[in-house]
């Protein structure tokens, strides 16, 4: 059997591996379009930050570390430039000698990525320009820093490359800005998550330019402008375009591949395209989303690892299938952590699903061991049948493990209230006997047994200020006199049991504590003294760091309040 790939790194080098491992006879060859085999994209903006100071750490392997191992035919410059499935062969061309060849082949694997997205915009391949996919890429723009010493970049786009460059780029000590038309830097994120982004990265010096339409550039003084719609342009020594990533399937669509979503390879779960004997993997493929069941593009190293795996065991006889991606992802963002895995608020209204979350921010480890600190989880689910649908958490420690934790659960099919009875490993360096995401699951459970009702950052300018309901504020005086939401009244936790003749009954109760713990003890004595309550969720905290990146939410969809 002879095997031909399409590209040498995440997918295409995982199932050229596997495929041996399982065959020893087969032969495989790769061919792969840049100098290099199985490098660590991923690492890549590191490597322009000084992080990682060996630019051999990011090739983990070569064509002949490759070939010593598992006897793969790995050709580097190599770019092939159509496929033909009617006599299967794909045709070659030798990026350094210009030669052209036809390659037969049994069974063809497509890996061959996602191009940056390149808008069609004046100046887009100005020397001053740059976008990162590939080693030769990073080589290109680390180069350039080290030749001219650019004292100020700006990125186009705030994803998870242009994120991780700008602190990147910073840490050169840069004077760094992001731009984009979104308002929201990481869209994977809810607005009110990314807010705690936009404000870790600003106390790092970094520039926010959102919700603007670059509309080109140009080059002026040594640098380039950046040109705005409807403003004055901006101006940096560079620029690096990191707009999001395109499917890289121009071959397969010439070779007759049914494409979808921004055109990318159709699979079915075995991951084979519509033509007999072809599979493609990676961020060129269309899959399913794991949550929401329907299509969805998702540019991940670990689903392009998996998909490979799954590839080889097919081509070999067996039958694997891809359950589909849930879009679990971290990033290190200066000295936090941000994760996700499976949908956010805002994708699941726009899928149609009827979502509440819970929003709580406990600390790293057991409060009392040295070196805790705090994080920020918001849980997403269904309102109805309670269904986990995904899981955002921002903070220091212990946030990869947790995002980790909810991945897993929402993968295992677990309702939201069940995180509640994971069994978590636990001692005060590591966590807190009820771990976050048990704590999750309680007020999941809560909320589920109608012992507490909630109301949602977005709500709060809504609440009635007419002396119709009572707003409460149950932190302690000092909390409340360094802050608090207008309209909203001080009677600390402590003293509401006996100041309760201070509220009128009948009125619905509002309450504001700092994290949300407070405030749902103090929901918990107003519904027993007869009152109707609801609390924040996520507290003042939350709704301070939302307040502080204003004009983000999106007001047009209230949620909670019918619950309270
Ligand atoms: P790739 O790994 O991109 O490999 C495709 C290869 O195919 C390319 O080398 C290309 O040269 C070659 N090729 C394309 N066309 C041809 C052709 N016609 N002929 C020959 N060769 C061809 N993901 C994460 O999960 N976490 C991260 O932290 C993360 N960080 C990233 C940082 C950067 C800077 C980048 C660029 C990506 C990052 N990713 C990350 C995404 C991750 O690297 C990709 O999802 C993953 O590599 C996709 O694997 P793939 O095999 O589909 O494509």
């Amino acid at each position: 059997m002879k095997v031909v790939i399409i590209g040498g790194v995440a997918g295409g080098a995982t199932a050229a591996a596997r495929i041996r491992r399982l065959d020893e006879r087969a032969d495989i060859v790769v061919f792969e379009r840049s100098g290099y085999v199985s490098y660590a994209n991923c690492g890549l903006p590191y490597y322009i930050g000084g992080v990682i100071g060996d630019p051999e750490a990011l090739t983990l392997q070569t064509p002949e570390s490759f070939f010593s191992r598992f006897r793969v035919d790995m050709r580097v410059r190599h770019e092939v430039t159509s496929i033909h499935p009617d006599r299967k062969t794909v045709r070659v061309r030798n990026l350094d000698t210009g030669e052209s060849f036809e390659e037969g082949y049994d069974k063809l694997i497509l890996s061959p990525g996602a191009r940056p997205t390149q808008p069609r915009l004046p100046g887009v391949g100005l020397g001053k320009v740059f976008t990162l996919r590939t080693v030769e890429d990073t080589f290109r723009i680390k180069e350039h820093i080290g030749a001219h010493h650019p004292k100020s970049a700006v990125l186009a786009g705030g994803g998870f490359i242009g994120l991780e460059l700008a602190e990147n780029l910073r840490q050169l000590g840069m004077a760094v800005t992001i731009v984009q038309r979104p308002r929201q830097l990481m869209n994977p994120f809810d607005p009110d998550m990314a807010a705690f982004i936009h404000n870790e990265v600003r106390r790092h010096g970094i520039k926010l330019t959102l919700g603007r339409t670059v509309e080109g550039f140009e080059e002026r003084g040594g640098g380039v402008d950046i040109l705005l719609k409807d403003e004055r342009p901006l101006h940096a020594d560079m620029v690096v375009l990191a707009i999001g990533v395109t499917p890289d399937t121009a071959l397969a669509r010439d070779a007759g591949l049914k494409l979808g979503l921004k055109g990318s390879i159709v699979v079915n779960d075995r991951m084979e395209t519509s033509v007999p004997d072809i599979y493609a993997v990676g961020d060129a493929v269309q899959v399913k989303h794991y949550v929401t069941g329907g299509d969805a593009v998702i540019s991940l190293a670990g689903p392009a690892n998996k998909q490979g795996r799954i590839i080889a065991d097919n081509i070999c006889g067996g039958d694997s299938r891809y359950a589909g991606s849930q879009g679990s992802s971290v990033i290190k963002v200066f000295d936090m952590t941000a994760a996700v895995t499976g949908i956010n608020e805002a994708h699941g209204r726009k899928a149609g699903l009827d979502v509440d979350t819970v929003i709580l921010s406990p600390m790293s480890h057991a409060g009392y061991y040295p070196g805790g600190r705090l994080m920020t989880m918001k849980v997403v689910f269904e309102r109805e049948t309670f269904r986990l649908l995904g899981a955002q958490i921002i903070g220091f420690e212990g946030v990869d493990k947790r995002i980790d934790v909810l991945a897993s659960a929402i993968h295992g099919g677990m309702t939201a209230i069940e995180l509640k009875d994971l069994d978590l490993a636990y001692a005060p360096p590591y966590s807190s006997a009820k771990d976050p995401v048990n704590m999750a699951g309680f007020m999941v459970e809560n909320i589920a047994k109608g012992l507490v009702k909630q109301f949602h950052v977005e709500d709060v300018e809504k609440i009635p200020r007419d002396k119709s309901v009572t707003l409460l504020d149950v932190r302690t005086a000092e909390e409340y006199a360094k802050g608090h939401v207008e309209g909203f009244y001080n009677i600390p936790v402590d003293e509401l049991r006996d100041r309760l003749k201070e509220l009128e009954p009948g009125k619905r109760v509002y309450l504001i504590c700092q994290s949300g713990l407070r405030s749902y003890i103090a929901a918990r004595i107003l519904e027993e003294n007869g009152y109707e309550a609801c609390h924040l969720a996520g507290g003042f905290r939350f709704y301070d760091a939302v307040m502080n990146d204003r004009g983000l939410i999106d007001s047009a969809a209230p949620c909670g309040m019918d619950q309270g």
